[in-house]
């Protein structure tokens, strides 16, 4: 089971890249990148750049054709506690996803952007988001205080 194990490890996205486990999805957000669109795709790494340009929406039906798309996930390990988080970018071409990159950040890089959007009222018209003042809220329904 071991090498089988390791395997697994290396090929799936929600398994923990420390200690191989299978990791569980603790949040999950589809944003729309309205500033890229088909054939102009260019490739960030940077946190920094995702904050500024996703804009949550409920599914893909809401984002127009020719613009892409990424997917959020929050995973987190249920044996060694390790967090991480994947954006997957693609463009959704009918019924498909022409799957672009694949990022991973796993020292909490956006975590400050993904409790902006759980609580933001933004759209694709490029409304201003609010953040909230308060994070009692946050305390408690959090994605991460299952610790
Ligand atoms: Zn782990």
């Amino acid at each position: 089971m071991g090498i089988f194990r390791k395997m697994r490890g290396a090929f799936h996205d929600d398994w923990c890249n420390l200690c191989q486990s299978e990791m569980d999805v603790m949040h999950k957000q589809l944003y729309a990148m309205p500033d890229v669109t088909v054939d102009h795709y260019v490739s960030h790494e940077s946190a920094d750049y995702y904050r500024k340009h996703l804009v949550p929406v409920e599914k893909k039906a809401q984002i127009p054709a020719g613009m892409y798309a990424c997917g959020l996930h929050v995973y987190r390990c249920p044996k060694c506690g390790h967090r991480r988080t994947k954006l997957t970018t693609f463009l959704p071409v009918r019924d498909q996803e022409k799957i672009e990159e694949i990022l991973f950040f796993d020292h909490g890089e956006l975590d400050d952007f993904i409790y902006q959007s759980q609580t933001g009222s933004t759209d694709l018209k490029g409304n201003t988001q609010k953040r909230r003042q308060d994070c009692g809220d946050y305390k408690y329904s959090g994605p991460y205080d299952y610790v």
